[in-house]
């Protein structure tokens, strides 16, 4: 059989399936001290990959302008240049997680083409400007800081029309209201327990699991 060709132009997807979307996510590096005072979590490869998946079935990532908000090691945005976004742009206030980002991109750098548009920018959500297709993150909770994931919430709103955003369950209440208030609706929600490993200190358990909803918002018209 020949060997298949990875390095294609920016806008077709590289993968097939979502289960070889989850595989090349799941060799990405993670954090290398995740910060508490930051949440940092990466999203698993799995729950990456379905929620990209349902996003790629319903047209929102091939050839769009992304923008990956707390982009901490990538696993996002770089789960939508495989499946054939035409640019995206990674916002994190961490050097150090945007370092690990631009490495995890690099060693995928020979499955896109040479002009493929990816920057880096290394600031806090607050100040970002622009305007771009769809957003993704998945923010801090607010378990730290208090409303942190409002000020995501409110950033995107100002970016782009569609939001794929990662919540703790409890919360779904609170976002719903808060889609509604900044003339946005809930129309796609993805439910899954997340496994938060055991990255910082203070965990005694391996695995702890939370339940998580990713929702997709679109503006209304
Ligand atoms: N998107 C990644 C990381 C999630 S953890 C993933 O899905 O795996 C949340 C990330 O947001 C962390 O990397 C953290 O450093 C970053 N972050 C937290 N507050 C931020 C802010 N105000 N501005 C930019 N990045 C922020």
């Amino acid at each position: 059989m020949p060997e298949k060709k990875l390095n294609q132009t920016a806008n077709h997807a590289i993968v097939c399936s979502k289960g070889q979307l989850a595989v090349i996510l799941s060799q990405i590096k993670g954090f290398a001290e995740a910060k508490v005072s930051l949440e940092q979590y990466q999203t698993d490869s799995e729950t990456a990959a379905t929620v990209l998946w349902h996003a790629n079935m319903i047209c929102d990532l091939a050839n769009k302008k992304i923008i990956d908000l707390g982009s901490g090691t990538g696993i996002l945005g770089l789960g939508t240049m495989l499946l054939g976004c035409s640019e995206v742009t990674f916002v994190e206030k961490d050097e150090n997680a945007l370092k690990l980002c631009k490495i995890n991109a690099k060693n995928l750098k020979s499955e896109f083409s040479d002009d493929f548009l990816v920057s880096f920018q290394n600031k806090d959500v607050s100040e970002v400007l622009g305007s771009f297709d769809v957003v993704v993150m998945n923010p801090p909770f607010g378990t730290h800081e208090a409303h942190a994931d409002r000020v995501f919430l409110q950033k995107a709103c100002s970016l782009a029309p569609i939001i794929y955003s990662f919540h703790k369950a409890a919360t779904f209440a609170f976002v719903q209201a808060f889609a509604k208030d900044n003339g946005f609706a809930i129309t796609h929600n993805w439910q899954f327990d997340f496994p938060l490993k055991q990255t910082m200190k203070f965990h005694t358990k391996k695995i702890q699991r939370i339940t998580v909803v990713c929702v997709r918002l679109e503006r209304k018209q």
